[in-house]
């Protein structure tokens, strides 16, 4: 035991205790002695303190009333019960002083300082599937409320969530031969792995033996050759949990992309989490096909066509939140790649005041999707948030007397309140045949997912020019070039000029995480690097922490250049028009460029120099 030194320091709050029990019906730290402890170290005042002993109990009574009320104790598991921790930030207390609420990492933590341990805040992307459910079996962990973290040079690290829960993990060290170290973790992190890496293990294994394979991955291949090429159905129950298990891991993630790849020997899966790939799993190659039909099923695509890319959707729930998922198949050469797309509503669709606007920005753009008709235009490269602000847009001006109908390719986020429709190329329903048609669907707003070429502009100016308002999209650096774009295409300059309410150019920036948020000065070099003028500059950066994942980014937000048709500037656009002829109007008649604004943005502490910089070049 490399942490055997359990002896008190002076002034420690913690008790000396040990437990004897070889199972553990209860936690052995209590929940008065996690109240002390907070008191002591000022965590808590005196009325706080005297609340958790008097009401403690009848939480943690209340907390644990799924427990039957005649379970035996050695039935229950340690897993079943709520911590101390848990049972005090259920609480809900306020740091005094602070205005900082006390939360269960917090509390744990100083359980590990007052213990002598190490203290982990679990991140699961950074475990080994294998690590986990391989060292020790799921009733074990789940009874003693243990889940192996690494394997090192022949040492294990397990997280335990009671400090004094000894015994066992020594019982385990005898019977298995190892070293281990202890560390302790909050037991919602604990159990949040064992239920999604145990689970989702639980059920291939599960699935395996159903096969008849055994639970042995070992013998697989040999077995996997005697019996050919044999799959399990997409329709055995293992199969369904072990994607509900997967999903809903991505989902406790914040993944954004989900990869199920099939490789000689394996199927990999990998998450996108802000932005960088991640392996989770590895499943045997036999359980690919029958998770991918699953999937296929899900997303109502033709299960039987193996050799076609198909797309489809899901939808879901998660907390009660609706969930989107696009899902598209690609067959490979080891057979079909699955790619599942997540689509937040939330980060799709939000009030336009929250996107990141500057003011007089917010209240330009306001007027160019208030009028009744006209052009308005959103620009920037792909993934700069031009769906987010579309979507966003129509959402405010969604009213039950309008008619919104959108031309999408495909469609983003399917929403009740507009009729979507999706260009499907193969079957000659392209931006130009549905907007030919459109108009006789009577519709108020027109949104068109991109101006491309000249037919869709002729469309979305008629479509203007007839008393609709038409929201599109148009892959343009900055707003005055969305002009010269449209002149390129071949729309005429008095129609540009009568039809566009306006035009806006947006990029998207990480926006820095709040809980390890910093000050410093802005160098010399960075300030004439963006030709500021030279004085003392305070801006802020991100230290990294567990909030962000060592980041220091959390979420994203816009920065918005707009763009106004002032009569100045109409009346100025010819067929000769140039870039900078246009920019020097804009500028003129009070436009802000992006980098002014990104710039603004950094000097008001929302994202870093390095951001603004990779962003707006
Ligand atoms: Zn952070």
């Amino acid at each position: 035991m490399t942490d055997s030194d359990q002896t008190q320091k002076p002034g420690d709050a913690l008790p000396r205790r040990r437990a004897t029990d070889r199972i553990p019906h209860k936690s052995m730290l209590t929940i008065k002695d996690v109240a002390g402890l907070l008191h002591q170290r000022s965590r808590i005042d005196d009325e706080q303190y005297q609340l958790i002993l008097k009401r403690g109990d009848a939480q943690a009574a209340r907390l644990n009333s799924h427990l039957r009320p005649n379970q035996a104790k050695q039935d229950i598991y340690l897993a079943e019960l709520a911590s101390p921790a848990q049972v005090i930030t259920s609480f809900s207390l306020e740091i005094p002083a602070t205005q900082k609420k006390l939360t269960e990492d917090a509390i744990t933590e100083l359980i590990a300082q007052a213990s002598g341990m190490e203290y982990l805040k679990i991140d699961p992307l950074k475990l080994e599937l294998d690590v986990v459910t391989d060292q020790i079996p799921r009733a074990f962990a789940l009874k003693n409320l243990v889940v192996p973290i690494e394997e090192k040079g022949g040492v294990v690290t397990i997280a335990v969530a009671d400090p004094f829960n000894i015994r066992p993990i020594e019982d385990l060290q005898h019977a298995l031969g190892i070293q281990i170290r202890r560390i302790l973790a909050s037991r919602s992190d604990i159990l949040k792995i064992l239920e999604e890496f145990f689970g989702f293990q639980a059920s291939v294994r599960a699935a395996q033996v159903e096969m008849g394979l055994g639970s042995q991955l070992s013998n697989l291949e040999q077995l996997f050759k005697m019996r050919g090429r044999d799959e399990i159905e997409s329709s055995d129950q293992h199969i369904i949990s072990a994607v509900e298990f997967l999903l809903k891991y991505a989902f406790d993630s914040r993944a954004s992309d989900i990869h199920i790849e099939p490789k000689r020997e394996k199927s990999l899966i990998r998450f996108r989490v802000d932005g960088v790939l991640h392996n989770i799993h590895t499943v045997p190659m036999n359980l690919h096909p029958a998770i991918v039909s699953r999937l296929k099923l899900l997303a109502r695509l033709d299960v039987a066509e193996k050799r076609r890319p198909q797309d489809g959707r899901i939808k879901t729930q998660h907390l009660a939140k609706d969930i989107e998922l696009r899902v598209s198949t690609l067959p490979v050469a080891f057979g079909e790649k699955v790619v599942i797309r997540i689509f937040d509503p939330e980060i799709l669709m939000q009030k336009l005041d929250r996107i990141g606007f500057c003011e007089r920005e917010f209240q330009l753009y306001k007027t160019f999707i208030n009028k009744p008709h006209g052009i308005v235009l959103v620009t920037g490269p792909t993934g700069s948030g031009k769906t987010t602000t579309l979507y966003s847009s129509l959402k405010t001006i969604a009213t039950p007397e309008i008619n919104i109908v959108t031309i999408e390719d495909p469609i983003e986020m399917v929403m009740e309140d507009f009729n979507q429709v999706g260009v499907q190329t193969a079957i000659n329903v392209t931006f130009g045949t549905v907007l030919r048609n459109i108009l006789r669907q009577d519709p108020d707003v027109l949104m068109i997912g991109e101006i491309r070429d000249r037919e869709t502009a002729d469309n979305a100016v008629q479509a203007a020019l007839t008393g609709h308002l038409v929201l599109s999209t148009l892959h343009t650096n900055d707003a005055p070039s969305a002009i010269t774009r449209l002149l390129d295409i071949g729309v005429p300059a008095f129609l540009v000029a009568s039809t566009v309410n306006g035009i806006i150019a947006q990029r998207l920036v990480r926006t820095i995480c709040l809980e390890c948020k910093y000050d410093r000065l802005l160098t010399v070099d960075e300030q004439i690097y963006l030709g500021l003028e030279k004085k003392a500059y305070t801006v802020c950066e991100g230290q990294g922490c567990d909030a962000c994942r060592g980041t220091g980014y959390k979420g994203r937000s816009g920065i918005f250049e707009v763009l106004e048709f002032t009569d100045q500037l109409k009346s100025r656009i010819n067929e000769r028009t140039d870039m900078a002829e246009i920019y020097a109007i804009a500028r003129a008649d009070g436009m802000v460029s992006l980098r002014e604004l990104a710039i603004r943005k950094m000097l008001e502490g929302h994202t870093t120099f390095s951001e603004i910089v990779s962003v707006t070049g």
